[in-house]
């Protein structure tokens, strides 16, 4: 049978959706993709090169009101055999609701395709280890974890449908407001990652860190509790709790590296750490690492960029 996935879309189709119906089409080429959120679509059809075959936008739903979304997907659940969806903040929300919902096994952050006998790679313990999970009931439920397939054009068009189904269910939340994140480079799409953490003393510092980013052309992130006592936005905070990434490149900056902060970047190509305390967690999972006060490495690292970009 067919596979469902589920996007959130707003104006442009970032790489995870490309990830997601990639993922699909090879599981089934029969791939429907369901939306919310105002991407246009024009932008949506793109998904048609990638193997998407309809895309059915829902633009009425409260997008933030995962309860509806839920809804909306319960609906149409019973045409399809898989149910993806991508394990950031919405897939988490909504994948294990329509689970219980449907009465249909999840599995969890998966980062593999299906073996021969239909069991599926795993990230557990917050990164630390890999399990494989299979599912026995008919239809699958999978979050996938960013950056685990490549995006994989294969040519190929698709048709846009609008429909206005608002599901009976209004839910037991009320949304009262939606912020959206600020900065050029969408976090769990970028494929360099500038952070830092409490290593950084306050606020006022994070001015070196947005250099480096942006000599770099990388997005920020941070740890939780930065997040936490307001020093940087939530939708920068990064680990168990926060978003998960998995870019290219890492840089650590005063972050001591405990394992729910590792849980969302381990899976990062290449780590690197600037920190004054040798004995620091994270150095255990770097590939680089710097034993050394912040505040003299991080504005030397960014001239050094500077340099080797304009000589390049
Ligand atoms: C259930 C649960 C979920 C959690 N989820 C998350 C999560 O998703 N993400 C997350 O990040 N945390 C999470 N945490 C918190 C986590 O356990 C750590 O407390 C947190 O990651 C520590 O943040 P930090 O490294 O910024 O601060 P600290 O632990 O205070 O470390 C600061 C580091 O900066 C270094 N440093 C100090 N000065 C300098 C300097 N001048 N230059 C360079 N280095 C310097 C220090 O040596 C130290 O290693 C969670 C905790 C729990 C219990």
């Amino acid at each position: 049978m067919a596979t469902l996935v589920y996007l959130h879309a707003t104006e442009n189709i970032g790489k995870g959706s490309l990830e997601l119906v990639t993922y699909a089409r090879k599981i089934d080429s029969d791939v429907t993709v369901f939306v919310t959120g105002e991407a246009p679509n024009a932008s949506l059809e793109t998904l048609g090169a990638y193997g998407a075959k309809e895309i059915i936008v829902n633009r009425v739903l409260s997008v933030s009101n995962n309860q509806q979304v839920c809804a909306w997907l319960a609906q149409h659940a019973a045409n399809y055999s898989t149910i993806l969806f991508s394990h950031d903040f919405n897939g988490r929300s909504i994948a294990p609701r329509l689970s219980v919902r449907i009465k249909a096994g999840l599995i969890s952050g998966a980062v593999s395709l299906p073996e021969t006998n239909g069991a599926i790679k795993v990230n557990v313990f917050s990164g630390k280890a890999f399990g494989f999970v299979k599912c026995l009931t008919e239809t699958r439920i999978i979050s996938l974890l960013p950056n685990s397939i490549a995006p994989e054009l294969i040519g190929g068009t698709c048709t846009v449908r609008e429909v206005n189904e608002q599901p009976s269910t209004q839910g037991t939340i009320a949304v009262l407001e939606v912020k959206k994140p600020e900065g050029a480079i969408p976090l769990p799409e970028a494929e360099l990652v500038v952070s830092a953490g409490r290593g950084l003393k306050g606020p006022e510092n994070w001015g070196m860190v947005e250099d480096l980013a942006e000599a770099l052309g990388a997005a920020t992130a941070c740890s939780r509790p930065v997040a936490d006592i307001g020093w940087r936005p939530h939708h920068e905070h990064v680990g168990q709790t926060g978003v998960a990434i998995r870019p290219n490149l890492y840089i650590a900056i005063g972050i001591s590296g405990a394992i729910q902060h590792l849980a969302g970047v381990n899976g990062s190509k290449v780590i690197v750490v600037v920190n004054t305390d040798a004995e620091a967690p994270f150095f255990k999972a770097a590939d680089y690492g710097v034993i050394g006060d912040a505040f003299e490495v991080v504005p030397k690292l960014t001239e050094a960029v500077k340099k080797f970009k304009a000589q390049a």
